[in-house]
C-alpha cells in the first residue's frame, strides 16, 4: 500500500514540507519535483529535499503518485500540461485549499485511466517558497480527502495511508461541504484580516509608524494572516466565491448587531457574546488544535 515514487508539481511551502516529512519516514523513497521558475528550482535544489527536474515530463516519468502543490487557479492548466506524461493507473492528488472547483478543472483535463483523489491538508503558515517548509507541518493536523465516486476504495485508502504516514489525521468529506467549512474556519478569517490591516494602513488619523510601533497582540495576529501568499488567497476567493459570500453576508449582519449593542451600551449582550466566543477558543485548545500558552506560545 506504499507509493514508491512521489512527484511534486510546485516546490513551495507545502511541497517541501511533504518531501521533508516523507524522507524521515522512508529514506529510500524516490521524490522528484518541478517548479516553473528557475529561481524556485535552484532554491529547492540547494535545500535538497528532492531531486529537482528540469521539466514536468522528467519529474513525472515513472511516478506512482503525483501531487499538485500549486495555487488553486493553476490546477486545470497544469493538469492539462502534465496529462500526456502520466502512465496508466498513476494516482494524482492535490493540496488545494478549495475542492469543488479544483475537482471540476482537474476532471476536465485528466486522462481516464489515471486516478484522482482530491486532498487538502489543514496545515500551513503565512510563509511561502521552498525554504518555508518543515517536516512536522502535518503532524496531528487534519487532512481532508474529498474523493469522487469513480475512484476505487483501495486507491483512496492508499492516499489516506500516505497522509497518515506524514503525521496527519485523515477525514473524508463531500467537496461542497469542505468548501463551506473552510470558508468559515479559514477563508473568511483571512479576508477579515486583510481588511483590518488594509483599514489600519488607510486610517489617516494615526500614522503608519504608530500602527507598527504600537501594534497590540490583536492587530499583530491579523498581520500574520494578512501576510499570507497573495496569489494563493486571490485564487481561494475566486474559486470559493459562493461559500465565501455566504459567510461574509452572515459576518456583516453579526457585525451590525454588535455595532448596535455598542451604540446602545448593551453591556449584557456584549458580555454574553464574548463569553460564547471564548468557549470556542477553549474547545480548539481541548481538541489539541492549538496551544493554551499566552500569545500562542510566542516569546
Ligand atoms: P507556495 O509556497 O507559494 O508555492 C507555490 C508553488 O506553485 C511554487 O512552486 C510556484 O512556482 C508554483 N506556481 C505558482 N503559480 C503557478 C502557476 N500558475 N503554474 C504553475 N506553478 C505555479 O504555495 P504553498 O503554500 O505551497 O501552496 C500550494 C497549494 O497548497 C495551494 O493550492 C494552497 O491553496 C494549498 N495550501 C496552502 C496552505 C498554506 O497555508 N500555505 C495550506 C494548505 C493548503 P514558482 O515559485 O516557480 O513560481
Amino acid at each position: 500500500m506504499k507509493f514508491n515514487h512521489v512527484a511534486l508539481i510546485g516546490l513551495g511551502l507545502i511541497a517541501s514540507s511533504i518531501a521533508l516529512a516523507l524522507k524521515i519516514k522512508d529514506s529510500k523513497i524516490k521524490i522528484t519535483g518541478y517548479s516553473r521558475s528557475q529561481k524556485t528550482r535552484e532554491e529547492a535544489n540547494k535545500i535538497g529535499f528532492c531531486e529537482v527536474c528540469n521539466c514536468y515530463e522528467n519529474c513525472i516519468k515513472g511516478a506512482d503518485l503525483v501531487i499538485l502543490c500549486i495555487p488553486v487557479g493553476a490546477m486545470g492548466d497544469i493538469m492539462k500540461t502534465i496529462s500526456p506524461f502520466l502512465s496508466k493507473s498513476t494516482v494524482v492528488t492535490d493540496v488545494g485549499s478549495v475542492k469543488e472547483s479544483v475537482i471540476i478543472e482537474i476532471e476536465k483535463n485528466i486522462p481516464s485511466d489515471v486516478f484522482f483523489v482530491p486532498a487538502h491538508p489543514i496545515a500551513g503558515t503565512e510563509n511561502s517558497g521552498p525554504a518555508a517548509g518543515f517536516a512536522s507541518l502535518f503532524k496531528n493536523r487534519w487532512c481532508i480527502l474529498t474523493p469522487t465516486k469513480e475512484v476505487p476504495i483501495a486507491v483512496i485508502k492508499k492516499v489516506r495511508l500516505f497522509w497518515e504516514s506524514l503525521g496527519s489525521k485523515v477525514v473524508e468529506m463531500d467537496a461542497k461541504h469542505h468548501d463551506l467549512v473552510l470558508s468559515v474556519t479559514s477563508h473568511a478569517p483571512h479576508l477579515i484580516a486583510f481588511t483590518m490591516v488594509g483599514v489600519a494602513d488607510d486610517f489617516s488619523k494615526i500614522t503608519k509608524s504608530e500602527v507598527i510601533n504600537y501594534s497590540a497582540a490583536g492587530f499583530r495576529d491579523f498581520t500574520r494572516l494578512a501576510a499570507s501568499d497573495p496569489v494563493m488567497w486571490r485564487d481561494v476567493f475566486l474559486n470559493n466565491k459562493d461559500a465565501a459570500l455566504e459567510i461574509l453576508g452572515r459576518f456583516t449582519e453579526e457585525l451590525f448587531i454588535l455595532q448596535k449593542a455598542i451604540r446602545k451600551k448593551d453591556g449584557e449582550y456584549l458580555l454574553k457574546y464574548f463569553e460564547r466566543t471564548r468557549e470556542i477558543r477553549r474547545s480548539i485548545i481541548d481538541a489539541g488544535q492549538d496551544t493554551a500558552e499566552p500569545n500562542f506560545g510566542r516569546k
